[in-house]
């Protein structure tokens, strides 16, 4: 678009296909394990071997017949690269067969269906892969999911079946052990202790954990009588609760909002030392990688482990009180324990940052289609269940689709239907047709076509989306069509989408529905739109192209009340970089608007503007860099991140360069943020090249959680190559070179 064009010229749609779907992931289905025997409750002793880095066990399992089948002669557990010692069962030994893999227990007589017998095996696991980790700190933790706890003990291991446990752990004397359920209690033994801990109500045996070292047990206010533990490092007890803090308050949100009060004997969460994920929902006892939770004073607010705490205190509704039979419904965990983060989110920071998070899963549901689609609902992996996780599909889309239905239905009736598919299957496992059931059976509403459109099938909507307004008769019309490829995986989205019209005589809201990939709406108006929003709220996963004239997205980034409005006003000006007009709004947004992300993304989007000079103007240069250094000064860590970053790409020199190599100097010395003061050094040396590696030196020596000024340092010194910088970088990343 030329400068010299009028803001109310709406331009047309954009040009070539706005997805392309990624390929398929590869992998064969994998059904539900076949039960052959009900494991009802096992008790395990364990001793972790320091010297020989191995689990010493004993573990003895109560397994019934299921009922209706025929005599078992054998049974199979679960155990993964260990050494048998003995298997006896009620005071018999008993002949066993171990292959590295499959424990086959040959009974002295058939177990008959609903007929109990017990099972003890005596264990030495020392050359384990998986399962049980030894650590600094002299901590020892275990990790079962997705099918490791048969690495640490020989069970059924797979979640279709659920179970009671209890855990006699012993630890060197001064030090704790930590396992599910409520402590027993605990006795000397030499110079052991032994901790007894016991899960009275059944759980999938993937929760069960161990953790062993020296901590520091913090009690927060119980939640109606359920204790609630922090166990950290003793030379970490203010930051555990800077990230820990607000679990009672997430404790009673969640209560409230399901109508099922929390439903365990009591919450633990301890922290880990290189811990490969950022937490596991073992029931009762969360485990927490440190790096995550254990927060610098100068972290919080923007800095925060309350997303993580909420995730992993959601799942101990979903993933441990119900709980996914098979991996390829995993979304039913993973969706809903990042679901349960963003209501905490919500109603801890207010609908503004809920908003902003729903956003954040639509950003990643989008990405993750564009590199591999799917359904939700997907069976299919190469080599283990955990490749199912982490492809964007499970956590950000599984949670956008509860949003959606949260929308569709308003939150009375979302959450009585929730409370319903809760306490239906409480302390049992569930499949996705569970949850569509008890959705229709609380709302009295049809659930297939939702279901098969976003849960059984794969991609989302594509929306190019027009208004045209007659002035003569003040009608308002929308038009949608869906434009998104369409195969046997993914067809038509139908959704109703609420459209907001702004104009002089006040708003005008209507929906839209769209059906077999098109709709129509007309509205009559008072006066003539100043601007009008699909999907007010963005609650549908889609990607609209909806063009409209750069007068009516500044009047919406300064008018919209709701965030995500702004963004996308944000977002569509940026492409209008030769427009005046947008680049006006988007500085003047830089310092007014009231939310962090969208001064944050206004930001971000005059830098890339100004990092081109040969569009810019000498005046345009000046606002942009004079609202850049402000935004140095934002009251949010986020926004003065951001300006810093933005600040290093300007093409500048002279005084014009000197000024803002001043400040960030000064930004880089003394911002209260750690990670401000990484992003405003790295664009000093972006800027200054040599001359700022003395400062460089005398910054990059201080030790920051999570390294958060050397890697960006590191980063801007290897982008300007000079031999000094590379000699810098040697010092601190000399293996990577
Ligand atoms: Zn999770």
């Amino acid at each position: 678009m030329d400068a010299s064009l009028s803001p109310d010229l709406v331009p047309s749609f954009q040009r070539g296909p706005l997805i392309v779907w990624g390929p398929e992931p590869e992998g064969l289905p994998h059904a539900e394990r076949v039960r052959t025997y009900d494991l009802q409750h096992q008790s395990t002793t364990i001793r972790f071997d320091w010297a020989r880095r191995a689990v010493v066990g004993t573990t003895t399992l109560q397994i019934a017949g299921l009922p209706g089948a025929s005599p078992l002669s054998s049974v199979a557990l679960d155990a993964g690269d260990m050494t048998i010692k003995r298997v006896t069962s009620g005071t018999r030994t008993v002949k066993h067969d171990y292959d590295g893999r499959s424990l086959v227990v040959h009974l002295a007589s058939p177990l008959r269906a609903n007929v109990q017998t017990s099972i003890t095996v005596v264990y030495d696991a020392a050359h384990r892969t998986k399962g049980a980790y030894f650590k600094p700190r002299h901590i020892v933790w275990t990790q079962g999911e997705t099918e490791d706890t048969r690495y640490w003990v020989p069970t059924y291991d797979f979640p279709n079946d659920k179970t009671t446990w209890e855990f006699y752990l012993w630890s060197a004397k001064g030090e704790r052990a930590l396992s599910n359920g409520r402590l027993a209690g605990s006795r000397t033994v030499g110079d052991s202790i032994e901790w007894h801990w016991v899960l009275d109500k059944p759980a999938s045996t993937y929760l069960m954990t161990a953790v062993v070292g020296n901590y520091t047990v913090l009690q927060d206010r119980p939640w109606h009588n359920v204790p609630i533990g922090y166990w950290t490092y003793p030379d970490s007890v203010a930051a555990a609760w800077r990230g820990f803090g607000k679990t009672p308050a997430a404790v009673e949100v969640f209560s409230r909002k399901t109508g099922v009060p929390y439903p365990w004997a009591k919450y633990d969460q301890i922290v880990i030392p290189e811990f490969q994920f950022g937490g596991m929902e073992n029931v009762t006892a969360t485990s927490q990688n440190d790096t995550e939770i254990l927060l610098p004073p100068w972290g919080p607010p923007e800095e925060s482990a309350d997303g993580l705490m909420s995730h992993e205190l959601g799942h101990q509704w979903y993933g441990d009180l119900l709980t996914t039979r098979r991996w390829g419904d995993v979304w039913l965990n993973e969706g809903f324990a990042t679901f349960m983060e963003q209501i905490f989110r919500e109603e801890d920071k207010g609908v503004d940052e809920g908003a902003f998070d729903r956003f954040d899963s639509h950003e990643q549901s989008i990405r993750a289609d564009r590199r591999a689609r799917r359904p939700i609902v997907y069976d299919k992996w190469v080599n283990e269940p955990f490749e199912l996780f982490f492809s964007g599909h499970i956590y950000p889309k599984g949670a956008t689709v509860l949003q959606m239905l949260r929308h569709q239905l308003g939150d009375a009736a979302f959450w009585k239907a929730m409370n319903h598919y809760t306490t239906e299957n409480a302390y049992g496992n569930v499949i996705t047709a569970d949850l569509r059931k008890a959705f229709e059976e609380s709302t009295g509403r049809d659930f297939k076509t939702f279901f098969d459109q976003w849960l059984y099938g794969a991609g989302f909507p594509v929306f190019q989306v027009s208004s045209r307004y007659d002035p003569a008769t003040r009608r308002l019309v929308i038009s949608a069509a869906e434009v998104q490829p369409r195969d046997s995986l993914t067809g038509f989205f139908d959704v109703d989408s609420d459209v907001e019209v702004r104009t002089d005589s006040g708003v005008v809201r209507f929906v839209v529905p769209v059906r077999s990939g098109n709709g129509e709406a007309t509205t009559e108006l008072k006066a003539p739109p100043r601007s009008i929003r699909w999907d007010k709220g963005d609650w549908i996963l889609d990607i609209t192209d909806f063009p409209r004239s750069t007068a009516m997205m500044q009047y919406q980034l300064v008018h919209d009340d709701d965030v995500l409005g702004r963004i996308e006003a944000v977002d569509v000006l940026r492409q209008r970089p030769a427009d005046r007009l947008a680049l006006d709004a988007l500085v003047r947004s830089t310092r007014n608007d009231r939310f962090w992300a969208v001064r944050a993304r206004a930001v971000i989007a005059i830098g890339i503007w100004a990092s081109d000079s040969t569009r810019a103007t000498i005046p345009q240069m000046k606002a942009v860099r004079d609202a850049l250094v402000r935004a140095t000064f934002d009251p949010d860590a986020r926004v003065r991140e951001e300006a810093a970053k933005a600040l290093g790409g300007l093409p500048i020199s002279g005084p014009a360069a000197l000024d803002v190599v001043v400040r960030l100097r000064n930004a880089a010395r003394l911002d209260r943020s750690m990670v401000v003061r990484g992003a405003a050094l790295a664009s000093d040396i972006l800027l200054e090249k040599d001359a700022a590696l003395p400062l460089a030196r005398q910054l990059m020596v201080v030790e920051t959680w999570k390294n958060v000024i050397r890697v960006p340092a590191i980063e801007a010194l290897r982008a300007i190559d000079t031999p000094e910088a590379r000699k810098l970088v040697q010092q601190y990343a000399p293996a990577s070179q």
